[in-house]
C-alpha cells in the first residue's frame, strides 16, 4: 500500500469465498484494452536538454472528453454493471498517469503499461454496506455479497472507501475516527466528538514495536500486527552512500571542494533522513490511535544493549542504523509515552511458549523447538516486546486465546508472496493487518 501524504484511511484485508473468475478476466481484459486506447492517443512533444544535444519526448495524456467517447464505446460490449466500466476508465487514467510520473522523473521506459493481476476497483455506486456485510453489484439486478460478520475491527459510523476486489480477497479501506486524527484547529470544530465510549478508561493501549533494517513492526492485541516498511530509507542512505563514495574522488584530487561537497550532502542527507522518520512517527500514532489517547503506549527496546550490538557485524547488518533508531524513538517519545523494555533475546524468545531458539540465524520465520509455532520472526519479536511491557512471560493460554481462536486475528499463509494472505493453523505464519509504506518526499 502507498501512502501519500498522511492517510485518513486503515484498509483491512479479508478473504471472501465469491467464484468471480470470468468477471475479473473481462474487467482485466478492458483494463489493458483501455490502457491501450489511452496510450495510442498519448501526444509526444519533443523537449530539448539544456547542454545536450539529445532530446526528450514528454508524453500528454489525453483529456476528459476522450474519456467520455470511451465510456461509450467500451459500454456497447460491456455485460457486466455499467459503472464497471467507470471503474476501469478510472484505473486505466490512474495507471498511465502514474506511467507518466515515472517517465518523467526517467524511472520508467516508454513503454505501455500492461496489468497482469486480477483485481477490480469497486466504486461506491455499486456497492451496499449494511450491517454485517458488503453488497456488490456485478450485473444490472444480480448482486454478490461479502460476510462481514467475523472482522476484528468495527465499521461503526465510519466512512468506507473505494474496496480492492481481488478473486480471493476484498481490501477495504475505512476511514480513521476523527480522535486519531491530528488535532487541526478547523476540523475539529466541525467534527463531533467520536462517538465511540472508552468501555475502560483505565486499560493502557500498548503496542510494542521491533525495528529492523527494512521494517518496524508493531503488535498490541487491539491492533493486530502493523508493518511499517522502511525500504524507501534504505534506499535513501544507499543513494548517499554512492555520492558519498563519488565525493570520494574529488576529495582525492581537489581536498576543499571534497569536503564543502562532503558537508552539502551529507547534511543533505540527514535532512531527509529525519523528514522520513518524522511522517514515520506520525504515522505509528496514526495507525495506533486509540480513542483515549493519554493512555497509549510504545515500547522499544533498549537503546544501550543494542549499542553493544554494533561489534556483531552479522546483527548491525540486519538491523536499522542506530542513529536512526535513536531518531525514531525520540520522534515517538514526542508525540506519546515511550516505554522501554530489555532486548535481552527478544526475537529467539517464543512468544508462545516462551521456549528459546537460541539456533535462529536471520531466518523470515521463526520455528520453536518446544511447542512448534511458526510465525514471522519481527512479529514474534514485537509481541515479546508488547509482553514484556506488561511485565508478563509468554503464556500459550493467552497467545491462543488472543492471536488464534474466535475474535482474535485472522490467520494468515505462512507463503510470502504476498504481504496479505490467507492462513490456516498455528502452524502457519501470521501476516500484517495493517501495511504502511510512505514515499520518499522529495
Ligand atoms: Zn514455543
Amino acid at each position: 500500500m502507498l501512502v501519500r501524504s498522511v492517510p485518513t484511511f486503515k484498509t483491512y484485508s479479508f478473504p471472501h469465498n465469491l467464484s468471480l473468475d470470468q468477471f475479473f478476466y473481462s474487467y482485466r481484459n478492458i483494463l489493458n484494452q483501455m490502457i491501450g486506447d489511452i496510450w495510442n492517443q498519448i501526444q509526444w512533444r519533443e523537449k530539448t536538454i539544456r547542454g545536450k544535444k539529445q532530446k526528450r519526448l514528454l508524453p500528454t495524456i489525453p483529456s476528459y472528453s476522450f474519456k467520455k467517447t470511451l465510456r461509450n464505446q467500451y459500454l456497447t460490449r460491456w455485460e457486466y454493471a455499467a459503472h464497471w466500466v467507470d471503474s476501469a476508465l478510472k484505473t486505466a487514467f490512474s495507471i498511465i498517469s502514474s506511467w507518466k510520473k515515472n517517465y518523467v522523473r526517467g524511472n520508467r521506459k516508454r513503454k505501455k503499461p500492461v496489468v497482469k493481476r486480477c483485481f477490480v476497483r469497486v466504486k461506491q455506486t455499486l456497492m451496499k454496506i449494511s450491517d454485517e456485510k458488503i453488497r456488490i453489484t456485478i450485473k444490472p439486478h444480480q448482486h454478490v455479497n461479502i460476510d462481514l460478520s467475523k472482522r476484528y475491527f468495527s465499521i461503526k459510523g465510519r466512512r468506507i472507501g473505494e474496496p480492492i476486489l481481488t478473486p480471493t480477497k476484498i481490501h477495504l479501506p475505512i476511514e480513521e475516527t476523527s480522535s486519531t486524527k491530528k488535532p487541526q484547529p478547523q476540523q475539529q470544530q466541525k467534527k463531533p466528538p467520536p462517538q465511540q465510549q472508552p468501555a475502560a478508561t483505565a486499560a493502557v493501549d500498548r503496542i510494542g514495536w521491533d525495528s529492523n533494517k527494512f521494517s518496524v513492526d508493531g503488535f498490541s492485541p487491539s491492533h493486530g500486527w502493523i508493518k511499517i516498511d522502511l525500504k524507501p530509507l534504505h534506499t535513501l542512505h544507499v543513494t548517499y552512500d554512492n555520492k558519498m563514495r563519488n565525493i570520494n574522488k574529488v576529495y582525492s584530487k581537489n581536498r576543499r571542494k571534497g569536503k564543502q561537497l562532503y558537508r552539502k550532502y551529507g547534511k543533505r542527507c540527514r535532512n531527509r533522513v529525519k523528514n522520513y522518520l518524522r511522517h514515520i512517527a506520525k504515522q505509528i500514532i496514526i495507525v495506533t490511535a486509540s480513542p483515549f489517547p493519554a493512555t497509549q503506549q510504545h515500547g522499544f527496546e533498549k537503546l544501550e544493549k543494542r549499542q553493544m550490538n554494533r561489534k556483531n557485524k552479522h546483527k548491525w547488518n540486519r538491523e536499522l542504523n542506530q542513529a536512526d533508531w535513536r531518531l525514531l524513538v525520540s520522534l515517538v517519545r514526542n508525540l506519546a509515552p515511550v516505554v522501554e523494555v530489555s532486548p535481552f533475546y527478544t526475537s529467539k524468545t517464543c512468544s508462545r511458549c516462551g521456549g528459546l531458539n537460541k539456533a535462529l540465524r536471520s531466518e523470515r520465520v521463526f520455528e520453536c523447538p518446544f511447542c512448534g509455532l511458526r510465525i514471522d520472526r519481527q512479529l514474534n519479536a514485537s509481541i515479546n516486546i508488547y509482553l514484556r511491557m506488561r511485565g508478563v512471560s509468554p503464556r500459550r493460554e493467552w497467545f491462543d486465546a488472543t492471536l488464534i481462536a474466535a475474535g482474535g486475528l485472522p490467520l494468515m499463509g505462512a507463503e510470502r508472496s504476498d504481504p496479505d494472505e490467507l492462513a490456516r493453523g498455528l502452524n502457519d505464519a501470521l501476516k500484517p493487518q495493517v501495511y504502511v509504506r510512505l514515499p520518499l518526499t522529495t
